[in-house]
């Protein structure tokens, strides 16, 4: 089985040099061990970065062969960093094992991973089994969004960052996905093929800083939604129809008093008009949504679907 770390790096020159030992004494442990073949990689994916990070992934790759480089035009982010390597290795190898430069997921989560490959199973996430390491207000932010993903419909995996096996039919998979805007996570389920789950400590960021600054997190959030659910723009034609509903009951209880004859009420009369008013133009708008939501999945030009296998003799 040939195995290729894919790692995404962006000024990553304070860890390099650790991650690159450990993950070598790991793969050559478990070459020795007859688990993954030797001409397995850790493939090292430069993102554009402003340090010496890929003076030294040379360096590494002239000094190992174990060691490749790829290395994109400029920086493009994490996920695409994260897509161009795994893109680039998919014929290479048997399966990949994504995981971050900074030694936060644990590097031992590989063996597990390989346990479940051998299963048969395609897609194994690696969750993070408590977030002790992170502060309280990463730990309430990162959960609160996953629980908000789920409620938009998107299936996600609780607690799974961007490390995970992915075999090579799954990494076919992936690549016919044409959208621009990553999400990975988001991405990776609706590939299908079996799936399992494990789970590992997350440690601290081993050394450098994160390249996660709340920013660039909540950006990340929102393309996560906006990537996945058009469920938001469906927000905006309930509330049209919560208007032009209310209106009606207070047309309703308008007429009613008039009816009773507790006088003409203009104020009630024109409020009821503006309610009315205000729900056929927000409906209106949720309705022109609802189709450039669909001209925005059409765009992305996924997959319709993929096939597993198919018995004809
Ligand atoms: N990364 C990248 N391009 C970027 C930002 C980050 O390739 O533009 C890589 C980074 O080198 C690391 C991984 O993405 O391997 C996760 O980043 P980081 O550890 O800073 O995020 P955090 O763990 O703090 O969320
Ligand atoms: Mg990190």
């Amino acid at each position: 089985m040939k195995l290729y770390l894919v790692i995404p790096c962006y000024n990553e020159e304070a860890v390099l040099p650790e991650t690159r030992a450990r993950l070598t004494e790991k793969m050559k442990g478990l070459i020795a061990a007859g688990r993954i073949s030797p001409d397995s990689r850790i493939v090292f994916v430069n993102d554009g970065s402003k340090d010496k990070t890929w003076e030294l992934i040379s360096a590494y790759h002239t000094e190992d062969p174990l060691v490749s480089g790829v290395c994109l035009s400029r920086n493009r982010g994490h996920q695409n960093a994260l897509l161009c390597g795994l893109l680039t290795v998919k014929d290479l190898c048997d399966a990949t094992v994504s995981m971050d430069a900074d030694l936060q997921d644990d590097i031992n989560v590989i063996d597990s991973m390989l346990d479940e490959y051998e299963k048969g199973i395609d897609v194994v996430y690696g969750a993070r089994s408590s977030r002790a390491t992170d502060s309280a207000f990463k730990r309430f932010t990162a959960e609160g969004f996953y629980k908000l993903m789920k409620s938009m419909g998107a299936d996600i995996v609780f607690n799974s960052a961007d490390c995970r096996l992915l075999s090579r039919r799954a990494l076919d998979g992936l690549s016919e996905f044409g959208e621009v805007n990553l999400f990975l996570r988001g991405m990776v389920p609706m590939v299908g093929y079996p799936s399992s789950v494990v789970y590992y400590e997350r440690h601290e960021r081993f050394a450098g800083e994160s390249k996660y600054p709340l920013k660039k997190m909540l950006n990340f959030a929102f393309e996560g939604i906006t990537s996945l659910s058009v469920k938001p723009i469906r927000f905006i034609s309930g509330a049209g129809l919560l208007f032009l509903l209310g209106s009606f009951a207070a047309f309703v209880v308008w007429l009613v008093r008039l009816c009773m004859g507790l006088g003409f009420s203009s104020v009630s009369f024109l409020s009821c008009l503006l309610l009315l008013v205000g729900g056929v133009l927000t409906l209106s708008v949720g309705l022109v949504g609802e189709y450039v939501g669909k001209v925005y999945l059409e765009s992305k030009h996924r997959p319709r679907f993929i096939v597993s296998e198919f018995l004809n003799e």
